[in-house]
C-alpha cells in the first residue's frame, strides 16, 4: 500500500511534471519571476473556468480576504457577519481593518453558515456577510443572497475549500457573492508549490479598486491612489496552477469518488455521521472528507488513529467565539485594546459548532488516494467502534 497521507502532493507532482518543469525552468531562465505571462494567462484561463469576468490573482487566501474587505469602501466599527467554525483567516482580516467580526453558529447537517442566524445578527452597522464553503461544500447562498439583497448588505464568499463546486446546477461557488476569494495554499483543491490566491467578481468597479489594492494603489507607476498592499502571485506559481487547473474537475471528481467509497464503508456504523451533500452532486468537492463521531469518543478514535499511524485531522477543535482573540472579557493587548472590535459572546448562542468541535474527525482525503487505502483506513475506523463493543 502507497503511504497514508492527508495530501499526497509527490504522486500528483509526478502527472504533471514535464509541463510543471519545463515552464518553471523556463521562468528562471528568462528571470521573469514576476508578473511573468503565466501570471496573465493562468487569470484569464481562471476567468474561463469560473466563468466569472474578473481574476484578481494575489499571494495568498488570507490576502484574497482582506483585500476582498478593503474594497468595499468600509469604516471602523462596521460590522461583518460571518462563521464561528471555519479557519481563523476569514475572521482575522475583519478585525485587522478594524471591523467587528460578528460571528454567527452553523447548520448541523453542512457545518456552513446558519442563515436564520445571520438574520438575528444583523444590525444598523452590519456592511457583509462572508459564507465560508467550509470543507468543499457550498453554503445556502440563495438564501444568503436573497438576506444581503434585503438588506442592502455585500457578500464575499471564503470559497478557499471549495474551488471547483457548481450551485444549482449553473454557478460555480465563489461567483454567486459580489465577491469571491480563494486560496491556493498546497493542500487546497488547486494548490501550488507555495502560496497563492485569488479574487473573483463580477463588478468592473470592485475589480479595477481590487486591481489598485494588490500593487500599492498603483494604476500607473508611483502614483498612488488608494492605500494597497503588496500582494501577488509570482511568476512560477502561476506556471504551476496553468497545468493543474484543465486537471482540477479530475481532482474533484475522484475526491468525490473517494468519499463514496468511504460512506459506504461507514454505511454500517451506528457511531458516525458522515458527510451528506445538500443540493446538486457537484456542490460538495470534498476538501475534507469529515465524520462526525457519536459516542463521545472522538479523542480517542483520534489516538487510536495515530497508534496506527493513519493520518487524520481535527477542523477545528475551538469555535472562534472561544478564541482569545476575538473575546472582549480577554482585552489585555494593547493591540486588541487598540481595535477596540471584539464581543462578548454567549456559548448558548454556539450550540451546533461547540458540539461540532468535539465531534469532528477529518480522514485523508485528496485526489491520489486510491481504494486499498480507503479501504484500510475505513477498516481501522470500524475496528475501533467494534473493539469498543466487545
Ligand atoms: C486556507 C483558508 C484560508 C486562507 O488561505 P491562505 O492561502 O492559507 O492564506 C482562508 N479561509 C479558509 C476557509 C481556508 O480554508
Amino acid at each position: 500500500m502507497k503511504k497514508l497521507q492527508m495530501v499526497d502532493l509527490q504522486t500528483q507532482y509526478e502527472f504533471i511534471r514535464e509541463q510543471v518543469d519545463s515552464s518553471v525552468l523556463e521562468i528562471f531562465k528568462k528571470g521573469t519571476f514576476i508578473n511573468g505571462p503565466s501570471v496573465k494567462e493562468f487569470q484569464s484561463q481562471l476567468e474561463d473556468y469560473l466563468n466569472v469576468k474578473h481574476v484578481i490573482p494575489c499571494a495568498n487566501g488570507t490576502d484574497a480576504l482582506q483585500i476582498a474587505l478593503m474594497s468595499l469602501d468600509l469604516k471602523p466599527g462596521d460590522e461583518i457577519i460571518t462563521s464561528n467554525f471555519t479557519f481563523a483567516a476569514t475572521v482575522e482580516v475583519i478585525a485587522l481593518l478594524k471591523l467587528k467580526p460578528v460571528l454567527v453558529d452553523i447548520e448541523e447537517d453542512t457545518f456552513n453558515i446558519n442563515c436564520d442566524e445571520i438574520i438575528k445578527a444583523i444590525t444598523t452597522k452590519t456592511k457583509a456577510i462572508i459564507p465560508v464553503h467550509l470543507f468543499g461544500q457550498v453554503a445556502n447562498m440563495d438564501k444568503v443572497m436573497e438576506i444581503a439583497k434585503s438588506n442592502n448588505l455585500f457578500v464575499i464568499e471564503d470559497n478557499a475549500q471549495a474551488i471547483g463546486a457548481v450551485y444549482n446546477s449553473n454557478k460555480k461557488s465563489g461567483t454567486i457573492g459580489h465577491l469571491g476569494t480563494t486560496s491556493f495554499f498546497p493542500s487546497k483543491n488547486l494548490g501550488c508549490f507555495g502560496d497563492g490566491g485569488a479574487i473573483f467578481t463580477e463588478n468592473d468597479d470592485l475589480a479595477h479598486t481590487i486591481r489598485g489594492i494588490v500593487n500599492h494603489g498603483m494604476y500607473k507607476r508611483y502614483h498612488h491612489d488608494v492605500v494597497g498592499v503588496n500582494s501577488r502571485l509570482d511568476s512560477v506559481q502561476a506556471a504551476v496552477l496553468k497545468a493543474k487547473l484543465p486537471l482540477l474537475d479530475q481532482y474533484n471528481e475522484r475526491r468525490k469518488k473517494a468519499s463514496i467509497l468511504y460512506t459506504s464503508n461507514f454505511r454500517d456504523n451506528k457511531n458516525l455521521i458522515t458527510p451528506i451533500v445538500k443540493g446538486n452532486s457537484q456542490s460538495h468537492v470534498f476538501h475534507q472528507y469529515t465524520l462526525r463521531v457519536l459516542n463521545g469518543k472522538r479523542d480517542e478514535l483520534s489516538k487510536f488513529l495515530n497508534d496506527h499511524k493513519i493520518p487524520h485531522g481535527i477542523y477545528y477543535p475551538i469555535p472562534l467565539h472561544k478564541q482569545k482573540a476575538y473575546i472582549d472579557r480577554e482585552h489585555k493587548n494593547w493591540f486588541k485594546k487598540l481595535l477596540n472590535n471584539t464581543k462578548d459572546y454567549n456559548d448558548e448562542d454556539f450550540k451546533v459548532s461547540i458540539m461540532m468541535s468535539k465531534q469532528v474527525i477529518s480522514l485523508p482525503m485528496h485526489s491520489e488516494l486510491d481504494e486499498e487505502q480507503i479501504n484500510f483506513i475505513s477498516q481501522k475506523v470500524n475496528q475501533f467502534f467494534k473493539d469498543l463493543d466487545s
